[in-house]
């Protein structure tokens, strides 16, 4: 069995509606933009999807270099062609997403030429996980504990904050919110790089006196050593790795270094599920949780077939709060059925919905 096409199919993506912020100094929710869908077909007709946001850059760097490493080739060699894009990475520096999209694609050709679910290609561990309620950046303090209650009314387990970006604001919104709901909720905070060490610390610790499971990408991810002293300092686990370039070998560095209490793993930055899969065996060896970045199918997979992991993120991007469809009322997701990832299965087609095609 071979590759014979590779095609990079445009897609019109409305704005997200409605709007949402993310903190001070990083754009919000994306505007009407063009993503793609990576399509590669074998000669023998099955045919795997990788989905981009990025669609234009997608197309240019298939077109360059990923569509002539592919063609010809057995789609089962796995391996080989996720060496072979790190290869080409030492050239292209590709946005950290592209591997993925390759790697996902050939993930989901192998479950449809097994006729398995990718999860049980991989070796299914569980047949639901629950979802935490991963908030976008809301105005006021009273604003998130109205949008926490009704995480919890819809059913989510589990919540995390995305907030504004400055140290003292956030720290009193945290603190105000484990008032708010209790001891027993479990509650966790993500910084989306937002500061540096010296504001790291200071949040860090309101973190800890306020029982965060987890204190997640403060500052940017360049500097293993400021993490390793943010962990020095402050007692919340720090939950580390996500938006690193070199997946499993960077995420190494971060382990090795003391820092981290857990890491982040997932589809989107970390090459694929083949990426993905690394960094959770990798942590497992040091009994570290690797917990899984961002929704979708490939990620919902990988949530079922990882035993080191914890949830899945399910982001709520509005107030009022819209349980995202995938999550169950009480709070779960659960194992996607059919071959492959399962896209199909959303779609209700065979392809993807052509009403948004360029
Ligand atoms: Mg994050």
């Amino acid at each position: 069995m071979k590759l014979v096409s590779v095609d990079v199919r445009l897609v019109a993506e409305p704005p997200v509606s409605p709007a949402f912020q993310w903190r001070n100094g990083l754009p919000g929710s994306d505007s009407s933009h063009t993503a793609a869908w990576l399509v590669l077909t074998t000669d023998d007709g099955h045919r795997g999807y990788g989905y981009c946001r990025r669609g234009l850059i997608l197309a240019d760097v298939v077109d360059r270099r990923i569509r002539e490493e592919l063609v010809g080739v057995d789609p089962l060699r796995r391996e080989w062609l996720w060496h072979r894009l790190w290869e080409l990475d030492r050239i292209e520096e590709f946005p950290l997403y592209v591997q993925g999209v390759v790697d996902d694609a050939l993930w989901d050709l192998a479950g449809k030429i097994a006729d398995l679910p990718v999860h049980e290609l991989i070796g299914s561990y569980r047949d639901a996980i629950p979802a935490y309620a991963s908030t976008v950046t809301f105005g006021s303090i009273s604003e998130y504990l109205e949008v926490a209650d009704q995480c919890l009314e819809v059913g989510y387990p589990a919540i995390k904050l995305h907030a504004w970006g400055d140290a003292r604001k956030d720290a009193k919104l945290c603190t105000a919110l484990r008032a708010h709901v209790g001891d027993e909720v479990p509650l966790m905070y993500d910084g989306s790089a937002a500061f540096d060490l010296s504001d790291a610390i200071y949040l860090g610790k309101a973190l800890s006196e306020s029982n965060y499971d987890w204190y997640e990408e403060p500052m940017r991810e360049f500097s293993v050593t400021a993490y390793r002293s943010l962990a020095d300092r402050v007692s919340v686990p720090l939950l580390v790795a996500e938006t690193s370039d070199g997946a499993h070998m960077n995420t190494g560095d971060f382990i090795a270094s003391g820092c981290a209490t857990s890491v982040r793993t997932g589809s989107t930055f970390k090459g694929g599920i083949t990426g993905a899969l690394r960094i959770a065996h990798l942590a497992d060896s040091y009994l570290m949780r690797a917990e899984i970045h961002g929704g979708g199918l490939p990620n919902t997979h990988l949530c079922m077939a990882i035993p080191n992991t914890t949830y899945y993120e399910s982001l709520v991007d509005s107030n009022p709060v819209r349980r995202a469809p995938e999550v169950d009322a009480t709070g779960h997701v659960h194992a996607p059925k059919g071959p492959g990832m399962g896209y199909e299965q959303v779609w209700q087609a065979d392809e993807p919905p052509i009403a948004n095609r360029l």
